[in-house]
């Protein structure tokens, strides 16, 4: 008998592995706790990675919502550059903005018109028994009932509490993030650059950890933002609003924002990255996304890490649909190779911009150049192409030679 696989999330990861498991034919069912649409706390920054898995499930780009977006502009100490998304192989040069709210609904609903069934208002819980999921306890407004999978897909986001009842926990040593944000009204949210703060200030004038964002939505609004890692010193006592209203306080001019009016009230998340969370797979599951620890430590991106694991995952589990589970164990493998040097290189780097004098000397030095922060820009974003790859080893040793002259 054909295997089914039950998805648990319905954010970019679950609804991406939805989509690509319904397309090779695979009997899956996706549960999503909240109903569409549904707010999550985001900057609501597509970069040229998520358009590309976007683009590949054919995604309307022509829809509502949807804002364009040709590259970054990056402030520090007085200093401003802007930089257009780089060209690529692989990857379009050019990125978007579009609302969580509206965004997930529409991939997900993209999903069900493959064959996948989406039930929302409905959260998982699992039944485990040596490292098997033996069950899913389903509960929503009608009641609860238990279903028997036999694959499961944990696409729980950054909490992923069904992901912790199966064993998958986050590695405290790796870095760590909290962000923050919220919408406001602007004259400007037409522009085509997303843009970002290296050097928030507050009030008096002093340096804060951190780093800020605006990101235009096309729609009379901007989505405002701030963030934080766990490598700057003190960073749990710190409150990521408080990044944010000073941040809010000083924003560029040509954004003509009523800092004291935001248009809806903070909202904030934790960002899982370095794929911390481990293991990723058991007997007849894997963990992608958040749940993983699938953000990028350079840039606190991650939808386009859930949408790419969400689609590795689904042709992992495909396979294991069609014969054994023990193939699961592939993903853990695809991941490391994919990813694992990226996420070193990376985690030196969090590491080093965790001591304030590092995280100076290299906005400053960096924006002094146009060539270097366009470089930097690539490696950020993971837009490196394949025949760049090994200088993701330089950056290695340039960041260690700064960490270690900054010690
Ligand atoms: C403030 C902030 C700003 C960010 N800005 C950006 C950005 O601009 N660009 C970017 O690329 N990334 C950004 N990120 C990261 C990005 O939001 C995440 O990486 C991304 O949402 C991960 O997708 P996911 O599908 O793994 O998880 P999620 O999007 O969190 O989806 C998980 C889903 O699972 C559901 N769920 C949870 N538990 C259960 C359960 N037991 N049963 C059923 N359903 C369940 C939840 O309701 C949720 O819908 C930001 C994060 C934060 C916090």
């Amino acid at each position: 008998m054909a295997k089914n696989v039950l998805v648990v999330g319905g954010g970019p990861g679950g609804a991406s592995a939805a989509y690509w498991l319904a397309r090779n034919g695979v009997d899956v069912h996706l549960v999503e706790k909240k109903r569409y649409p549904r707010e999550k706390a985001c900057g609501d920054a597509l970069t040229p990675r998520a358009i590309k898995q976007l683009l590949d499930m054919g995604f309307d780009f022509d829809g509502l919502g949807l804002h364009r977006v040709e590259g970054l502009r990056a402030y520090a100490g007085g200093l401003k550059m802007e930089m257009g998304w780089p060209e690529h192989s692989v990857y379009p040069n050019w990125g978007a903005t579009m609302r969580r709210a509206d965004l997930d609904g529409i991939v997900a609903g993209m999903a069900e018109a493959q064959g996948a069934v989406i039930e929302q208002g409905t959260t998982a819980m699992p039944i485990v028994e040596h490292d098997r999921v033996i069950g899913v306890t389903l509960k929503n407004d009608e009641g609860e009932r238990t279903v028997h999978p036999d694959l499961v897909i944990i696409a729980d986001g950054s909490n992923s509490r069904f992901g912790r009842g199966v064993g998958a926990t986050r590695r405290k040593d790796l870095p760590f993030g909290l962000a923050v944000r919220a919408y406001y009204e602007t004259p400007n949210s037409d522009d085509r650059f997303i843009e970002s703060q290296l050097d928030i200030r507050d009030a008096r004038g002093r340096s804060m950890p951190g780093y800020g964002w605006v990101f235009p939505l096309g729609d009379g609004e901007i989505n405002v933002g701030a963030g934080l890692i766990s490598t700057f010193k003190g960073w749990k006592d710190i409150n990521t609003s408080h990044i944010l209203d000073a941040y809010s306080a000083s924003l560029p001019e040509h954004w003509k924002v009523d800092a004291d009016t935001p248009h809806t009230k903070p909202l904030g998340g934790k960002l899982p990255m370095s794929f911390s969370v481990g293991p990723k797979v058991g007997q007849n599951w894997l963990v992608i996304g958040d749940a993983s620890g699938a953000v990028n430590p350079f840039n606190g991106e991650g939808i386009d890490y859930a949408y790419e694991t969400g689609r590795m995952a689904a042709e992992w589990v495909s396979e294991a649909a069609a014969g054994d589970d023990t193939v699961l164990r592939g993903y853990a493998e695809e991941l490391e190779s994919t990813y694992g040097d990226y996420h070193r290189v990376a985690r030196v780097f969090v590491k080093a911009i965790g001591n304030p004098l590092i995280m100076r000397s290299l906005t400053t030095v960096g924006l002094r150049s146009k060539p270097l922060m366009e470089w930097t820009l690539k490696v950020m974003a993971n837009l490196l192409d394949p025949d760049e790859a090994h200088m993701t080893e330089h950056v290695y040793n340039a960041i260690e030679k700064v960490v270690n002259v900054g010690k």
